[in-house]
């Protein structure tokens, strides 16, 4: 709830539209107190009196009734009255849209044919002709305008319904043996609550022009009882010869018009979930770049090369620090293994080198990526998409979500290969063919013609190897790409990237929570924990005798075939959260070895040889850390 205040206050203009409505409520309930003339008293020989008259702030009207005061009573009234439509609208039309969309079929049917029978006429019309047959009066005013947007609210809130009313935990509710009114009130209602909400929000302010559209034309609030419309409608007549009469209930009108439109806009942004999330901003074309000290220069020592770098999240007011800090590179026709638990922070860190972290909310505050020797971070949006995908290309995790579910495979294949080179089609397509082969899809000539969702996990999976193959790249960045599949194909996967490797001397980033691969496709590895390289050295030193204590652990957790029974040693604890991490070493919470100085201060990465290590006191070397 104060989250929710405090997204609302961050919107300039709700925040303005919702402090003059709550001014305009205020004054309206204090209207019964307030030393104001009695509204209905007429008084013809003081009749169109100018504003700031004495005794008539704001003037007379046609019979001499003190302008003021009609306003803030009419403004009572109409406000009243368009809330209650508002309200009741909303109550009947949510409740014929939850039932409409709960039970479907036949009970569906005729109850949205009978909405889209209302719908069908003009509301205007329709309003009118119930007040028509009800009379004129305030009341049946309210009940036409309630009625008319009634069909509204109920095809709003039926859709939603229909979409919550197939979730699974609906499911589960009815297999726990709740009652569909149980399940109506406890489930669907709660979720459905803040589309309403924002329903009403966006048509209360309509609803009160509507109300006071028929006080305008006699069928409203009656004489001598005021409201804003039957206000105006009793000034039209003196519109030229007086037009403060119809200034003063006209201006008012605007200003509750304006300022619940505005707060509604608000309310709306700030309930809706995705807006929420950000998910509907789109993303910049490359991360946000806010280094504050140049990185270090480069050190010659691969193709690509990652120094020092920093990424973090900007959610609010939290900072998560993602990456902090990260020192790799990868030569030609080397594989680098980057392994450590989901969290550390090895997808960020992958992202953050092209700058295709999404932003907002990501920002790269430090360090730099060579590549070729030449920073990436921070370079022209022209280079950068240059390099993607023809010099550096990124197989991701998951294949069926990085494919267009609606294009064929071979089209999608085609285009990154043309975004990049100016082939044709047919050569686009030849090329494309030989890809498909290159990754072992079998009969590629026909499987060209796939959409993604008629191919197995496995083969999108290839087709997305083959994509990022597709400019014959000198450096692959791939993100988990067999954590989805099953083992078999995971070898032949795995093969498929080591052939490459030694064919076209590729260098390989390969990310991974799995030890099995590293220890068959890496010559080297680093170990991540939040957001910092831990250990980093030769797959056979690691392996062999791991030195950072988190690195052995995580060891200890995999299990080996064929090595008879033995406890699996699970990490107790979880990893720190990166919006709040220790002073000290970010293990320190869950290490076995941990001594006061570990939570001092922060721990270097120290270098023997080949082997670093992020800790102060290593395992020994003579001790083999598998037990
Ligand atoms: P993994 O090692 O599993 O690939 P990630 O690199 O995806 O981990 O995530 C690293 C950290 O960054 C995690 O703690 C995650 O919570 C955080 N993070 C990732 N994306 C966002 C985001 N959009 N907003 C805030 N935090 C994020
Ligand atoms: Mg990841």
């Amino acid at each position: 709830m104060t989250a929710f205040v405090a997204l609302l206050a961050r919107n300039r203009l709700a925040l303005a539209g919702g402090v003059v409505l709550v001014c305009v409520v205020l004054l309206a309930l204090a209207v019964p107190v307030l030393p104001l003339a009695d509204p209905d008293v007429t008084n013809t020989a003081q009749r169109f009196q100018p504003p700031l008259s004495p005794g008539a702030l704001l003037g007379t009207d046609h019979l001499g009734r003190d302008l003021l005061s009609r306003l803030l009573w009419g403004t009572r009234l109409s406000l009243a009255v368009g809330f209650a439509a508002a309200i009741a609208a909303a109550t009947i039309g949510a409740a014929i849209g939850i039932v409409a969309g709960f039970y479907g079929g036949r009970t569906d049917n005729i109850i949205m044919r009978g909405v889209d029978m209302l719908m069908a006429f003009p509301y205007i019309l329709l309003a009118l002709a119930i007040v028509a047959a009800l009379g004129p009066g305030l009341f049946n005013a309210l009940i036409a305008v309630a009625a008319v947007n009634v069909p509204f609210f109920a095809r709003n809130i039926r859709g939603i319904t229909v979409g919550i009313a197939h979730k699974e935990f609906v499911d589960a509710a009815r297999l726990a043996g709740l009652s569909n009114r149980r399940i109506i009130l406890s489930e669907i209602l709660p979720n459905v609550i803040p589309v309403i909400v924002i329903a009403m929000s966006t048509t209360i302010g309509w609803m009160i022009l509507e109300t006071a559209g028929l006080s305008f034309l006699g069928l409203g609030s009656q004489p001598p009882q005021a409201d804003l419309g039957s206000m105006l409608g009793e000034a039209r007549s003196a519109l030229i010869t007086n037009p403060h009469t119809s200034i003063v209930p006209g201006v008012m009108i605007l200003i509750i018009v304006m300022s619940i439109n505005l707060l509604g806009d608000g309310v709306r942004d700030a309930l809706d979930p995705r807006l929420k999330s950000g998910a509907l901003s789109r993303p910049m074309a490359a991360t946000r770049v806010d280094r504050a000290q140049t990185p270090p220069p480069p050190s010659g020592a691969g193709l690509l090369e990652v120094a020092a770098l920093e990424t973090q999240f900007h959610v609010r007011n939290r900072v998560y620090r993602a990456v902090g800090g990260v020192d790799l590179h990868v030569r030609k026709g080397e594989c680098l293994g980057i392994i450590g638990e989901s969290g550390s922070g090895k997808s960020v860190t992958a992202l953050s080198i092209m700058g295709l972290v999404a932003s907002p909310p990501g920002v790269i505050t430090g360090g730099a990526a060579y590549y070729d020797g030449h920073d990436l971070i921070g370079a022209p949006y022209g280079r950068l998409r240059d390099i993607r995908g023809r010099s550096v290309s990124y197989i991701f995790q998951d294949p069926l979500s990085t494919l267009h579910p609606l294009y064929r495979v071979g089209d999608q294949l085609i285009e990154a290969i043309r975004a990049h080179r100016p082939i044709g089609r047919a050569a686009g397509r030849a090329k494309a063919v030989e890809l498909l082969r290159a990754v072992r899809i079998p009969n590629p000539e026909k499987r060209i013609t796939d959409f993604p969702h008629e191919m197995s996990g496995g083969m999108r999976q290839r087709v997305g190897i083959a994509m990022a193959l597709a400019n014959d790249p000198d450096v692959i960045i791939a993100d988990e790409p067999t954590t989805a599949l099953d083992v078999t194909v995971q070898a032949q996967v795995l093969t498929i990237l080591d052939d490459l490797r030694r064919s076209r001397g590729l260098a390989i980033i390969f990310i991974t929570h799995d030890f099995g691969v590293v220890a068959q496709l890496c010559d080297r590895v680093g170990v991540m924990y939040a957001g910092r390289i831990v250990e980093e050295g030769l797959t056979s030193d690691i392996l062999r005798a791991p030195r950072h204590p988190y690195t052995a652990r995580l060891m200890a957790c995999v299990p080996e075939l064929g090595a008879g029974k033995r406890r699996l040693e699970a990490i107790p604890g979880l990893p720190p959260v990166v919006d709040n991490l220790p002073q000290g070493c970010a293990f320190a919470d869950r290490c076995q070895q941990v001594q006061a100085a570990c939570r001092r201060a922060g721990i270097p990465l120290e270098r023997h040889g080949t082997h670093a290590v992020r800790c102060l006191y290593p395992v020994p070397q003579s001790q083999e850390a598998t037990p």
